[in-house]
């Protein structure tokens, strides 16, 4: 026979139901990013203007799609594991995770296989001699610059490069975890397993989240539910408004917030299901200045695009 459930039952209920983080698998997220930057840049679609640098980055995602199953880091111990947990931090910590050396080689690699692609601009050449002659303690401060989301010192030709290969790292650690390794953090908005925070959003409608939203994250691919008509950045649910480009496409808007007046984009699979939160969000500057002249700041940048400061 039916019953009531009571609050805490329709909680438990409800956690259950829906996929509280869903992480990276094995595959990575970098072929559907790297499709999907393809399709963003090929000539005449949408008339994109950055259409060289999509197709560039489309280049770089496929170079670490090649890479990921060599990059067998050793994975967070049950000890790191139980210790992050204890104190809802995140286990992976992009800030203070000891990084394997590996991944300044990796940044080599990844840049000189771009460097030797057809249709590849020479700067990527020499951008691909510079980071074979950086010494390691330059390199190891640029990523900890990157991976902090500082602007200050960050070369902006090789940062691309160097982010790269810190993903690949970063998903490989997270394609490693179990969801029950993940604890929900004391700050929210941050990425559970890495602590970065989210490049978009995106509201999935395959069967096993359909309709929800997720954060995700740009270093470790990570995904983490938040309900929505929300804030990623204060999580505040007044004054949240939702603007698009007149003309473009309805898979895309911009959720803005007027209390921090911050804005992140939101991707609705539904309308398309080839969306891509790095990719998408790369493509889609045009949202990114109308969101400026109508005075919001983004919430976090994206990690193919660092500007000079
Ligand atoms: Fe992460
Ligand atoms: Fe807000």
């Amino acid at each position: 026979m039916p019953r009531i459930l009571a609050p805490g039952e329709i909680e438990a209920f409800a956690e259950r139901a829906i996929a509280r983080i869903r992480l990276p698998g094995r595959a990575g997220p970098f072929a559907a990013r790297a499709a999907r930057l393809r399709a963003l840049g090929a000539d005449g679609a949408a008339g994109h203007t950055i259409g060289d640098y999509l197709r560039l980055m489309a280049t770089v995602a496929e170079a670490q799609q090649s890479a990921l199953p060599a990059c067998d880091l050793p994975p967070p111990t049950p000890a790191q594991i139980a210790q992050a947990r204890e104190h809802r931090m995140p286990i992976i910590h992009a800030a203070s995770w000891p990084r394997a050396r590996e991944w300044r080689d990796l940044a080599v690699h990844i840049c000189g296989a771009v460097a030797a692609a057809a249709d590849v601009p020479d700067s990527v050449r020499h951008v691909h001699q510079r980071l074979r002659a950086l010494p390691p303690p330059q390199l190891e401060s640029q990523a900890d610059a990157l991976l902090t989301a500082r602007t200050d010192g960050i070369e902006a030709a090789t940062a691309p490069f160097l982010m790269a290969a810190l993903q690949v790292c970063w998903v490989a650690l997270a394609s490693r975890l179990q969801p029950a390794d993940v604890a929900e953090l004391e700050v929210p908005g941050l990425c559970p397993a890495c602590g970065t925070l989210p490049v978009a959003s995106i509201v999935r409608a395959d069967e096993r989240s359909q309709g929800h939203r997720y954060l995700h994250c740009p270093l470790c691919a990570t995904e983490w539910h938040l309900v929505r008509v929300t804030c990623s950045q204060c999580q505040g649910t007044a004054n949240i408004a939702y603007h698009t480009i007149a003309g473009g496409s309805d898979a895309i808007r911009a959720e803005s917030c007027d209390q921090c007046h911050t804005y992140r984009k939101i991707l609705y699979q539904e309308k398309d299901v080839g969306v891509e939160p790095v990719a998408d969000d790369l493509a889609s500057l045009a949202l990114d200045l109308l969101m400026t002249e109508a005075g919001y700041h983004r919430g976090s940048g994206n990690p193919l695009l660092w500007q000079r400061p």
